[in-house]
């Protein structure tokens, strides 16, 4: 995807502070922090939203997951507890159309809503 930020982050077009990287994932801290951690784990293939994954994609995601886990592993954020966040399109504000897990943590999160 030509104008997709985030396949322009993975294919080194654009920088990024990155944490982890493997064939399928990259993860790296978001540009404006909402936390003070604050990292977005993308799947390396352009999948633009919950909306248009596929039974296809079940494993990828699942490993989204297990990889935030380590990452929250990694940042010292496991016992003292972190949020794993997707948005989906507008009213969820959803500003990058390829598929991203935001990792928060470090610092008492506000409830959600
Ligand atoms: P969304 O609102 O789509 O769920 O999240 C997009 C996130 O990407 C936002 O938190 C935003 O700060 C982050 N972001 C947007 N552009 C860039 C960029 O060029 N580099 C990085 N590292 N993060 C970005
Ligand atoms: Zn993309």
């Amino acid at each position: 995807m030509s104008d997709c930020i985030f396949c322009k982050i993975i294919n080194g077009e654009l920088p990024s502070k990155n944490v982890y990287r493997d064939e399928q994932i990259v993860a790296f801290h978001d540009i404006a922090p909402a936390a003070p951690t604050h990292i977005l784990i993308v799947p390396v293939q352009h999948i633009e939203s919950v909306n248009t994954m596929t039974d296809a994609d079940e494993k990828l995601i699942g490993r989204l997951f297990t990889t935030a886990k380590g990452i929250a592993e990694k940042e010292g954020l496991s016992e003292r507890g972190y949020r794993l966040v997707v948005n989906t399109n507008a009213e969820a504000g959803q500003t990058v159309f390829h598929l991203h897990l935001h990792l928060l943590g470090g610092r008492q999160l506000r409830a959600m809503g």
